[in-house]
């Protein structure tokens, strides 16, 4: 619709993963070199009650994709978001102009999550969707293929190698003609 057509003059990112891979670390640390906004939608999520309550078998919020996509509308469309999110199904495609899915070695992510206190079944749920690289299919299949990037994020010297990377993408950004 016309509605959509609105143009940004700053772009709008999505940085996904497997829990525990580094989006929020990234996704600061690129807020800050940038200017850009940080939105966790987790915390968002919490903070404004944006869930339909807990769910005692997953052991997270039941997420209520609707009110997230009302509450981030208006800052979307004005741009400039860093969008800190493990899935990327449920957003407009239309928001976002760069799809980060951050990768993560399995044994390297098995010690992230324990040390996070992880459960037993959730740990082995997200080892398992980082094996099978679940997020990364998600991503491709629910945006252009173009603008979906892998990175490796496991270890410090990754981070400051895409952090280099994702800044430059972004000074470079210009508004589709
Ligand atoms: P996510 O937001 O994807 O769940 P975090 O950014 O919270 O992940 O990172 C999880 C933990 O792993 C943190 O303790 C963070 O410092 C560490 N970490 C994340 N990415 C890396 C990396 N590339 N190298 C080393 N440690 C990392
Ligand atoms: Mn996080």
């Amino acid at each position: 619709t016309q509605e959509n057509n609105k143009k940004r003059n700053k772009p709008n990112i999505l940085v996904s993963g497997t829990p525990g891979t580094g989006k929020t670390t990234t996704s600061s640390a690129l807020a800050e070199a940038t200017q850009l906004r940080h939105i966790n939608v987790g915390d968002l999520v919490k903070e404004k009650n944006l869930h339909d309550g807990w769910d005692d078998e997953l052991d997270c919020y039941v997420i209520n994709e609707d009110l997230v996509c009302d509450e981030l509308e208006d800052l979307m469309e004005e741009g400039g978001n860093i969008v800190d999110y493990h899935g990327s199904e449920f957003f407009p495609e239309r928001w976002f102009d760069l799809v980060v899915v951050l990768q993560t070695d399995n044994t390297v992510l098995y010690d992230r999550l324990s040390n996070r206190g992880y459960s037993q079944s959730k740990l082995s749920n997200n080892i398992e969707c980082e094996i099978f690289g679940v997020l990364l299919e998600e991503a491709k299949e629910n945006y252009p293929e173009d603008i979906v990037v892998a990175l490796k994020s496991d270890t410090i010297e990754d981070i400051t190698r895409n952090m280099t990377t994702l800044s430059d993408w972004v000074r470079n950004w210009h508004p589709p003609a």
